[in-house]
């Protein structure tokens, strides 16, 4: 077998700490960062070894300890090191990662109707890009970087992530799953859609608003020349299904038509400024009101109203997350699929499974929670 080009974040790296200048290996605690420095040279007396636009890593501890004292820290390094902790990734160690998923696998033994919720975090190893990571569509766009998006929907396989949840749904562990991803990757993995809800939509399936049929296909569904139409970047006639969302100023008319009654078919993905569906919304909060324990995998939790399930269910809530910041929990977890999977599969047979961590809902939260469902319930 031929060996696969392994990514920037796995295996061992240096160091961005000048004094410390050290190995990081896979089994450490790490911390990732990216930051654009426009071309600028680093000081002399900087004590890190900036790396413009490229992921840098540091040891978790020399990361704490350039946070701590970062007042004795020269004005340039100061600068770019709040930059760079906004798009921070944090990673356990193998040994946090081995005492976590032992937690974790006996809150979830414990349970008997948990449910899953996921984000942009766990499709980032089936090569997506997430939003708030160091690589991140918003993190790149704020330092003035735009990516070209060339991702090929029907080429995405599920990851070993994917894989692990769609085992758990089929062993009875997980009732039903409520993703945000529109990747269409936990339906390819094989949980049914009595079984899941995608709240943002896919982009695999399509409906019929008249009639309310809905379509999964194995092509991507939504109308993507419209963009191009709107900017005037292909030449007219513009194709008469296409129109202007009030919503979000997109298209959603795929061009086809409903076997059942002959109307025009909607896609199902939701940007910004769309409403979400009420029949896919409805039994996530239905199932989340009945879930007793919920794995949060690669989400910041902080889009709603998707992101009440996990205020709305009673259990514990197990996070895993490169990033902090999320809204419902003071520390956010490393979420590290490969690891992840690798511990679950080692450890599926005396049910010791790989994630995180127990938080509560605060307070404010749950005022949140009263607001938005209120909304849409
Ligand atoms: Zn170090
Ligand atoms: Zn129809
Ligand atoms: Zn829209």
């Amino acid at each position: 077998m031929a060996a696969r080009k392994r990514p920037a974040s796995e295996g061992a790296s240096t160091c961005s700490k000048k004094d410390c200048n050290g190995i990081i290996h896979d089994e450490d605690a790490r911390v990732e960062v990216a930051v654009s420095l426009r071309g600028e040279p680093a000081h002399a007396d900087s004590r890190i070894t900036w790396q413009d636009g490229a992921p840098m890593a540091f040891h978790r501890s020399c990361w704490d300890s350039l946070l701590q004292k970062r007042a004795s820290l020269p004005r340039d390094d100061l600068q770019r090191l709040q930059l760079a902790a906004a798009t921070a990734e944090y990673f356990d160690s193998a040994q946090e990662l081995r005492q976590k998923a032992q937690e974790a696998a006996s809150l979830l033994r414990q349970s008997s109707r948990a449910i899953c919720f996921t984000g942009a975090g766990l499709s980032t190893a089936a090569g997506l890009g997430d939003y708030r990571g160091k690589r991140g569509k918003w993190t790149l766009e704020g330092q003035g970087v735009s990516e070209a998006y060339t991702t090929v929907y029907e080429e995405l396989r599920p990851t070993f992530g994917h894989e692990a949840v769609a085992k758990l749904v089929e062993m009875g562990k997980i009732r039903y799953v409520i993703s945000q991803n529109a990747d269409g990757l936990h339906h390819l993995s094989g949980i049914p859609y009595t079984k899941l809800s995608d709240v943002h939509g896919s982009a695999f399936t399509e409906y019929c608003p008249s009639c309310g049929k809905r379509y999964v296909r194995q092509e991507y569904a939504p109308e993507d020349r419209a963009e191009d139409f709107f900017a005037g970047r292909l030449p007219g006639p513009m194709p008469s299904h296409i129109k202007v969302c009030r919503g979000c100023g997109s298209n959603h008319w795929t061009g086809r038509s409903c076997e059942d009654c002959g109307q025009p078919l909607h896609d199902t993905v939701i940007s910004f400024g769309d409403g979400l569906e009420e029949c896919v919304l409805r039994p996530a909060f239905e199932h989340a009101a009945e879930a007793d324990a919920c794995l949060s995998l690669g989400s910041t939790m902080s889009i709603g109203p998707s992101n009440q399930v996990v205020l709305i269910q009673k259990g514990p809530l197990i996070v895993c997350v490169r990033q902090e910041g999320c809204a419902h929990t003071e520390i956010a977890m490393s979420f590290y699929t490969i690891s992840w999977w690798t511990c679950w599969a080692k450890n599926m047979l005396n049910g010791r499974l790989p994630w995180i961590r127990r938080r509560r809902p605060t307070m404010r939260s749950g005022l949140l929670l009263v607001k938005s469902v209120g909304t849409f319930l």
